[in-house]
């Protein structure tokens, strides 16, 4: 008995000693929990905060009823796509409104930018509570793995295609996983959003314009997105410029097959976008004059691939999120980009932003002094112009081990960033061929070279965990080795090597586009590997950017109209 109760009070002390454990332990938690104050206030100052006006004399007032309508149904974009980030995020933003503290709103402010308690700059760090991010964020059940999701695939065959859809929920249920369509679990706020679209076309007079809508409208009920991404292709306004729905997989870190929710509300530049269309005219030649041997080499996309300059009016979901977007390439699926090609919407009013604000005193900063002037606005946007031009060219449908598929599916959770890369590659790489064509001088060579590395410092800040920025450091890493980039340990600057720098990006060039052919998933993993991260000269580069603001937050003309007219909050 004795001895039992000696076991007893040992039993009871070391379960206090347990207790107060964790209570220090809880305690130095609570302390990391989230950033301070100080971080914080440093976060929100990375973001600029500047003014994005449009010009409101290229719409008239049936135009303006239909601009008004979308910016309602793009208000709903920000809600889905919050609830697909992160769970926990109604709660922690109601939490955060409640609270009357400074820190409170400021941290609100930051979520509000971020679109969740995740420092999207700063590899997901929450920066509000302590909870990681779920690598699938809220597509996947939180505790689910990537292996148990594979099991589950093999063990029920049938369910693939639903799995693996770019527009459905996975969840528990029975013991057991099940996907949910995104027409069924966001029920509601689609059919606002649907509601809304319709609004807007009975409001507009072009036919093209109101059959996209319409037909968008009903994608939003039925979950079947192809015939409105076709529709989206066909139309012919000269002004409106709309997109809306679930596109991009990058927030699915798990696998990249889940779509998140955004809008694009932007207006048409005429004079810029009649310049660009003349690129297009290059496409078959370009996809000819790759590094690539013929037989991986893609004639049969669309050659109908416009591509359109466009003042953005109003931005809502995922493009919203943290880095502004400057230009996108859609639709994203195969299938109709094999009929009709792609649309590329480049927002020249957001370049312009960027290049003043960001580019400029980073170049500065980064670039052996003597390049410097070589660092120019139109280097710059005609990047833009040919990344956004180099997503569709090169393997789309591809044959692995006799099975036909999709780079995307091949690459899996790599496919964005080899993606990225290949788009970052190509653009100067045809930029150069543009040069040969006769529709740049030969002097645009430098600033096409100069610009790109002045530009890599301003992607890599994002962090090198997201498609972009991990893309940009395989780029630098790669060309820094095989001599094209020089890193000047004295001044602490890079400079170009006129003599290296082709050569280096036409063999990156052909190393990502073999991948792509071949859906060579352990090729692709192995390059960013070896390449995709902050490497030590890359590190002492980017510390010299404190203080240069990271992005702009913009602040919509438009938005703060529609809000004053309504007499308060939109949301
Ligand atoms: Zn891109």
């Amino acid at each position: 008995m004795g001895r039992l109760k000696r076991i007893g009070i040992f039993v009871l002390l070391g379960s206090i000693v347990a207790v107060l454990f964790s209570a220090c332990q809880q305690r130095s938690n609570d302390q990391r929990a989230g950033y301070s104050m100080g971080r914080i206030e440093q976060r929100l100052d990375d973001f600029a905060e500047t003014h994005i006006t449009y010009d409101r004399s290229l719409l008239d007032n049936q135009q303006m009823e239909v601009m008004k309508n979308l910016y309602l149904a793009a208000v709903e974009m920000d809600s889905l796509f919050l609830e697909q980030v992160y769970a926990g995020n109604e709660e922690i933003k109601a939490e955060l409104h409640r609270t009357q503290t400074d820190k409170a709103q400021l941290t609100l402010k930051l979520f509000n930018i971020m679109f969740g308690p995740f420092d999207r700059l700063d590899e997901n760090k929450p920066f509000y509570g302590n909870q990681p991010k779920p690598l699938g964020a809220n597509y996947y059940p939180a505790d689910m793995s990537k292996d148990e999701f594979t099991r589950w695939i093999e063990a029920h065959p049938a369910v693939r295609d639903s799995f693996t859809s770019e527009y459905t929920m996975i969840r528990r249920q029975n013991g057991g996983l099940v996907a949910l369509p995104y027409s069924a679990y966001f029920h509601e706020r689609l059919a606002k959003a649907a509601d809304y679209l319709r609004r807007a076309a009975a409001a507009s007079d072009n036919p093209s314009l109101k059959r996209f809508l319409q037909s968008r409208a009903d994608a939003f009920l039925s979950n079947d997105y192809y015939e409105s991404n076709m529709a989206w292709m066909d139309v012919r306004d000269n002004t409106i410029e709309v997109v809306i729905g679930p596109y991009e997989v990058y927030e699915d870190q798990l696998f990249n097959y889940k779509a998140a929710f955004e809008s694009f509300l932007t207006i048409r530049d005429p004079e810029e976008s009649a310049k660009v269309a003349r690129f297009a005219s290059y496409l078959t030649d370009m996809e000819r004059h790759l590094p690539l041997p013929d037989q991986y080499k893609n004639f049969s996309r669309g050659t109908e691939s416009p591509m359109v300059v466009a003042q953005e009016v109003f931005t809502a979901g995922d493009t919203k999120a943290g880095v502004q977007t400057i230009a996108f390439n859609l639709p994203n699926d195969e299938r109709v980009r094999q009929a009709k090609g792609s649309k590329k919407v480049i927002l020249k009013n957001i370049c312009e932003a960027k290049f003043n604000t960001l580019l400029q005193p980073i170049a500065s900063k980064v670039l052996s002094p003597e390049q410097l002037r070589d660092v120019t606005f139109q280097a710059f946007f005609n990047h833009t112009l040919m990344h956004e031009i180099s997503h569709g060219l090169g393997p789309g449908i591809i044959t692995v081990n006799g099975h036909k598929t999709e780079v995307r599916q091949a690459l899996k959770e790599t496919y964005s960033t080899i993606e990225e890369c290949k788009a970052d590659v190509l653009g100067m790489y045809n930029n150069i061929y543009m040069i040969e064509k006769g529709e740049f001088p030969a002097s645009f060579r430098k600033q096409i070279w100069n610009t790109f590395l002045a530009g890599i410092f301003r992607s890599v800040r994002f962090g090198v965990n997201e498609a972009h920025g991990a893309g940009n450091a395989i780029i630098y890493n790669f060309l820094l080795e095989k001599g094209g980039y020089e890193y000047d340990r004295e001044t602490r600057t890079v400079r170009v090597n006129y003599d290296h720098i082709y050569d280096s990006v036409k063999e990156l060039a052909r190393l990502l586009l073999t991948i792509q052919a071949q859906g060579d998933y352990q090729a692709a993993r192995e390059l960013i590997d070896t390449y995709g991260s902050m490497t030590e000269t890359m590190k002492d580069l980017t510390a010299k950017l404190e203080g240069i603001p990271i992005d702009i937050k913009p602040v919509y003309e438009f938005q703060e109209q529609q809000q004053s007219a309504q007499g308060g909050e939109a949301r």
